[in-house]
C-alpha cells in the first residue's frame, strides 16, 4: 500500500477494508447515493469483518491497531463511500470524550456497543451553536440524583440511527464554554427523539439529523468527567478527530486522481488519446502530487498522536489540506473527463460532492486556518 509502512497484520487488515470497499460496498454506492438510504446490511457487513471496530483497544475487545493503519484502512473506505467511512468513524468521534474522562463503566458501555456493530453520536452542533460553541442552549439541570436536558442538535451524523449519545449541554449557562458539561444519554430515554433527517448534497450513505432533548432524565452518573469540563473534552475530541479523517479525504483525491488517469488514457481526441496531451498529464501530475502531500500530512499527524507528541496545528492542517485538495481533484477529474466528467453516470461528480463536506464538518477550513494561525502565532 502506498505510502504507509505497515506490519503483515497491519497488511491484512487494509486489505480486509479493500476487499470489502471494493467488491461489497462499490457495486451498491450509486443505489444508495440516490436513494439516500441508510445501507443497514452493508454496516452489518463491515461490523462483521471488523471494520468498524477497528479504533477500540485490546482491553475493550478491540484489535488495538495503531493509527497508521487505521488511516490507510480509513483511505481505502473513503476510495469508495467516504460518507460510509464517516458514519462508522463518528462512533469514535462519540467514544473519545469517554475515552478521554469517562469512567471504567462508561468506556465498557460504549466499547461493547460499538464491538455489537451498534452506532454511538456526537452531539455538539445547535442550530444557533456551529462554529460557536459558546453558544450551546441546551440545558442539563441537576434535579436530585438526576440531571434533565432541555434543546436540541442539529447536523448529528448517526442520530437516527445511534443506541449511544454523548451530549455537550450547559450546566452553568453564565459560565458560557466553562459551563458546558458532557453527558451520555442511552436510545430510548423518556424524552429523546430524532428530529428532521438532512436530504444532502454528499456523503448520503451516512445519517445526518436533529435530535431533539425534552425533559430527558439521566442519572447523575452518566457525566462524563466534572461538570464544566465539555469544553475541553470536545476540542480535544475534535483535535485528535481531524487526524483520522484526513484519510477519507486523501481517499477521494486518490480516487479522482484513478478515475482521471484511466479515462484519459482511453479518451481518444485529434487520433491520439487525451494522456498523451501534456496540459492534461501536468493535470494529473499535479493531482498526484496533491494527494501523497496529504497522505504524508495524515501520517505525520497521526504519527504525533501515536507517540504522545502535541499534534493540534499538525491535525488542523491535516484535516484542512486533504479536504481543500480532494475538492480540487475532484473538480480536475470532472474537468479531465469533460462533458463525461459532469455526467451522474461516472463516479467523479459525486466525488465532489463528498469532499466538500470535508471542509465543512469537524470544524471548517476558516476555523482550522484560525487554528494554524494561532499556532503559528504562538
Ligand atoms: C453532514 C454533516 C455532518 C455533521 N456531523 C456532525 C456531528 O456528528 N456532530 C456535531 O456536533 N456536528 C456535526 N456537524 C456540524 C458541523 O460540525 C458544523 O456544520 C460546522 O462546525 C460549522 O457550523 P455551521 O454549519 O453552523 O456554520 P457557521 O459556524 O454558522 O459558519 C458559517 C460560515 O462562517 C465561517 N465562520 C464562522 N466563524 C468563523 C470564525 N471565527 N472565523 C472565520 N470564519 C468563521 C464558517 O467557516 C462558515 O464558512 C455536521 C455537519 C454536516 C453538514
Amino acid at each position: 500500500m502506498s505510502g504507509y509502512m505497515l506490519n503483515d497484520e497491519g497488511k491484512l487488515f487494509v486489505q480486509t477494508a479493500r476487499e470489502f470497499a471494493e467488491k461489497e460496498l462499490k457495486p451498491r454506492v450509486a443505489e444508495f447515493d440516490r436513494s439516500g438510504e441508510f445501507p443497514v446490511d452493508l454496516y452489518k457487513r463491515a461490523a462483521d469483518l471488523g471494520l468498524s471496530t477497528v479504533e477500540l483497544s485490546e482491553s475493550f475487545g478491540g484489535p488495538g491497531l495503531d493509527y497508521i493503519t487505521i488511516a490507510a484502512m480509513y483511505e481505502e473506505i473513503g476510495r469508495i463511500d467516504s460518507g460510509f467511512g464517516v458514519s462508522m468513524a463518528a462512533s469514535f468521534l462519540a467514544y473519545k470524550p469517554i475515552v478521554l474522562g469517562g469512567t471504567p463503566e462508561q468506556n465498557e458501555l460504549y466499547a461493547s456497543a460499538i464491538m455489537e456493530g451498534k452506532f454511538a453520536a456526537f452531539a455538539l452542533t445547535e442550530p444557533n451553536a456551529g462554529s460557536d460553541t459558546s453558544a450551546v442552549a441546551t440545558t442539563a439541570v441537576k434535579q436530585g440524583s438526576d440531571y434533565v436536558l432541555n434543546g436540541s442538535k442539529c447536523f448529528i451524523t448517526n442520530g437516527g440511527v445511534s443506541d449511544l449519545y454523548t451530549v455537550f449541554a450547559s450546566t452553568d449557562p453564565d459560565k458560557k464554554l466553562r459551563g458546558l458539561s458532557c453527558f451520555i444519554v442511552e436510545k430510548g430515554a423518556k424524552g429523546l427523539s430524532v428530529g428532521k433527517e438532512e436530504n444532502k448534497m454528499g456523503i448520503r450513505l451516512s445519517n445526518t439529523t436533529d435530535v431533539v432533548f425534552n425533559d430527558v432524565r439521566i442519572p447523575k452518573d452518566n457525566l462524563v468527567g466534572r461538570e464544566g469540563g465539555g469544553f475541553k473534552l470536545a476540542m480535544r475530541t475534535l483535535d485528535l478527530a481531524r487526524c483520522a479523517i484526513a484519510p477519507f479525504a486523501v481517499g477521494i483525491a486518490r480516487r479522482a486522481l484513478e478515475e482521471a488517469t484511466q479515462y484519459a488514457k482511453n479518451r481518444k481526441q485529434f487520433g491520439n488519446p487525451v494522456s498523451a496531451l501534456q496540459a492534461i498529464q501536468f493535470m494529473l501530475a499535479d493531482m498526484a502530487i496533491r494527494t501523497e502531500t496529504a497522505r504524508q500530512m495524515a501520517i505525520h499527524a497521526l504519527t504525533l498522536v501515536q507517540n504522545g507528541l502535541p499534534y493540534g496545528m499538525e491535525g488542523a492542517i491535516a484535516k484542512c489540506y486533504s479536504s481543500d485538495i480532494a475538492v480540487q481533484n475532484a473538480l480536475d477529474a470532472i474537468q479531465i473527463m469533460g462533458g463525461y466528467g459532469y455526467s451522474r453516470d461516472m463516479p467523479v461528480e459525486k466525488l465532489l460532492r463528498d469532499a466538500k463536506i470535508f471542509q465543512i464538518f469537524e470544524g471548517t477550513n476558516q476555523i482550522q486556518r484560525a487554528v494554524i494561525a494561532s499556532h503559528v502565532l504562538r
